[in-house]
């Protein structure tokens, strides 16, 4: 069954679809975009997502390219065209397409906007939950902006690829101060002796992510103590559990830091039970 994709007002084969060579997403990385995962046929967190979508769009200046209505329908569509029950679907717009200039283009270009959706396997992403995922760190080397979800994903591009380079999946970015910042596509938590979950403060330098908002609802619901402070590299080898989360990941546990093994080397029970209580918790939108 051939993949479909939504190209500004269209759906096209995915093998077709592309965008103009004066994109702005091609020439400057002026867009910005948004996953969110597909769980047995629903699309996680929609709300949320599409929150931030604006907030992202607000801060960058670029207009909604259909309603917010409009675009969630888009959404449910592509999902179901591609018959994704578990998966992702992914979102960008555009500052749209100009002659290639730094300034904005004249008022009233229409920014682009891209849809597709790709399926995944849960018994896979099981089976790497089960035995956790190993990370890397680098320095931050980023702009000070990346609490806006932009494409200019160049920096996390290198990161992750240093990352599989040394058999890890994911980089975390370390602060000037020794503080972990956030992963390349995730965000990082770790859980201390007595079972608070802490994760760094979301106001400043990192991507407040989706999962991350939603793993706090999981945590209250079951009960457990989270605490937005920054912690340190070797506090996160430490502790007695690591994890990231992300739409792509859920709650995925960390096992591995820098080859230094995180507790006894294999994924928390806290970690576990954040993953399995997730779903439920999540908001649910039926594609
Ligand atoms: N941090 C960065 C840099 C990301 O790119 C992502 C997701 O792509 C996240 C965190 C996690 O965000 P979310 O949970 O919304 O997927």
């Amino acid at each position: 069954m051939p993949r479909i994709a939504y190209v500004n007002g269209r759906y096209t084969p995915h093998a077709d679809a592309s965008v103009h060579v004066e994109d702005r997403g091609y020439q400057f990385a002026d867009g910005v975009y948004e996953v969110c995962e597909v769980a047995r046929g629903n699309i996680m967190d929609m709300t949320r997502h599409l929150d931030r979508l604006d907030r992202s769009l607000r801060e960058l200046r670029i207009e909604w390219p259909i309603a917010r209505r409009a675009l969630e329908f888009v959404m449910r569509e592509v999902v179901r065209r591609n018959h994704v029950e578990n998966g992702l679907v992914y979102l960008q717009v555009t500052r749209g397409v100009a002659p290639r200039d730094h300034y904005f283009p004249a008022a009233g270009t229409q920014p682009a906007l891209v849809v597709t959706a790709k399926r995944s396997s849960p018994a896979v992403a099981a089976r790497r939950a089960a035995e956790g995922v190993k990370v890397i760190t680098v320095p931050e080397n980023r702009w000070e902006r990346v609490d806006i979800k932009t494409v200019g994903l160049l920096p996390n591009v290198l990161a992750r690829q240093k990352a599989r380079e040394a058999g890890a999946v994911e980089a975390w970015f370390i602060d000037t101060d020794g503080t972990v910042k956030e992963g390349a596509s995730t965000n990082a938590w770790i859980v201390t002796a007595d079972g608070t979950l802490v994760t760094r403060p979301a106001e400043f330098g990192i991507l407040r992510g989706i999962t991350r908002a939603t793993v706090m609802d999981v945590a209250k619901k079951l009960g457990l103590k989270v605490e937005e402070r920054s912690f340190s590299v070797d506090e996160a080898k430490g502790a007695k559990e690591a994890f990231i989360t992300a739409a792509t990941t859920v709650v995925m546990p960390v096992v591995d830091i820098d080859g230094a093994s995180v507790a006894n080397g294999h994924p928390g029970s806290v970690t576990l039970s954040l993953r399995e209580a997730f779903f439920d918790i999540a908001e649910k939108t039926p594609a």
